[in-house]
């Protein structure tokens, strides 16, 4: 595992800098998924690019990201104060 990940799966950690976006992106496995055009905001499943990535979650299953429309992110937090 490497240490960003790791990192990422501390709770402690609750953003990243811009210019890390990339390596989060490879670290969760989601860049693949960006790659494809099938990464899909985890709230409203818009397919998102690269700009749209406001977000990105741990979940149950791994890691999501969140478009970044304001009522994605606030409502998936506001519901139970963790993500979904
Ligand atoms: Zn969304």
């Amino acid at each position: 595992m490497s240490e960003l990940r790791r990192l990422l799966n501390r709770t402690e950690v609750k953003a990243v800098y811009p210019d890390d976006v990339e390596a989060v992106l490879e670290a969760t496995g989601l860049a693949a998924h960006l790659t494809a055009g099938k990464l899909r905001c985890r709230r409203c499943g818009r397919v998102l690019s690269r700009a749209d990535i406001a977000c990105v979650l741990r979940t149950r299953e791994g890691f999501a990201a969140l478009c970044s429309d304001i009522e994605c992110c606030t409502s998936t937090f506001q519901e139970t104060g963790e993500p979904q």
